[in-house]
């Protein structure tokens, strides 16, 4: 495995591979590597010849106030867990190089980057569809590998490559979670276990809310009481929104019919847990 810390270094790394005719596949992350990314980077390997694997913690993604300066970059463990899992490439670039001066050209997804992580995250998602066009462009993977546990980053990163045609085919895996339902999170780590029990209800909400649109509930606003009934017994839990919408256009919707998704940001002591499903009405 190698470690390329410049643009040119992986750029040689990956013509290298697409020149014997090697199928390119990245994994984005901002690194401390969990199960999490780990069966990103297994869907990887078995659909790509060639696994580049990023670690990146993206500045431009942070708003004042969050946890840039404290998000956890362990990346000695994280080499490490790559070497094992049998990648090719890991590109951990310092910030010069991803951004070597004043940043003024950016992605911005209009509508899909509005509702949901957009109203408490003005920033964000330009951050995170500028930095992925940037990886998309030094990598030019055939394939990029995101979870469904960031949902409203994959649909917004779907769409960024439909609508720039960028070459390219973005897959998106399953949310890993622990035992309890917690999906598995580097901010995670900021949780003591008590917290972490507590934070169980929120997959238990999301779980209530597929059972009542199973059993023919249509009217969200009476799935989302009984989902904030369930979210309201985290001990000092601050629900930022509980939302049912639209799984393409991200429009809240009122009554269910097709597919939505229903998504949460609880903020548990110092972190901000976000999670999601997507459900089929119309199964
Ligand atoms: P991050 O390092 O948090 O930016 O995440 C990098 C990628 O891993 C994103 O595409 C995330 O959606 C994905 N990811 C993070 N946690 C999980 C999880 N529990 N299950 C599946 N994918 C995940």
């Amino acid at each position: 495995m190698e470690v390329a810390k410049t643009t040119e270094e992986v750029r040689g790394l990956v013509s290298n591979a697409r020149s014997k005719g090697k199928k390119i596949g990245l994994v984005p992350t901002m690194g401390a590597l969990h199960v999490g990314h780990i069966s990103l980077i297994e869907t990887a390997v078995k659909e790509c010849d060639f696994v580049v694997v990023s670690i990146f913690v993206n500045p431009t993604q942070f708003g004042p106030g969050e946890d840039f300066e404290k998000y956890p970059r362990p990346l000695e463990a994280d080499l490490k867990i790559c070497r094992k899992v049998r990648i090719d490439v890991v590109f951990a670039p310092e910030p010069e190089q991803m951004y070597p001066t004043e940043n003024v050209t950016w992605v911005n997804v209009e509508k899909l980057t509005e509702p949901l992580c957009g109203r408490s995250r003005p920033g964000h998602f330009r951050g995170v569809t500028t930095v992925c066009a940037k990886l998309f462009n030094i990598v030019a993977s055939d394939a990029a590998y995101f979870g469904q546990k960031d949902g409203q980053q994959a649909i917004v990163i779907k769409r960024m490559v439909a609508d720039l045609n960028m070459p390219l085919e973005i897959v998106v895996c399953p949310t890993v979670r622990e035992p309890n339902g917690l999906a598995v999170s580097s901010r995670n780590q900021y949780l003591s276990e008590q917290q972490k029990k507590d934070a169980a209800h929120i997959y238990e909400s999301l779980q209530t809310c597929r059972r009542l649109i199973d059993t023919g509930t249509t009217e969200t606003r009476l799935i989302i009481a009984e989902m904030q009934k369930i979210l309201q017994q985290i001990p000092s839990g601050q629900i930022e929104y509980i939302s049912i919408v639209d799984a393409e256009s991200l429009e809240s919707v009122e009554k269910i019919a097709g597919k939505v998704l229903a998504a949460v940001a609880v903020k548990i002591g110092p972190a901000r847990l976000i999670d999601n499903i997507l459900v089929d009405a119309g199964k």
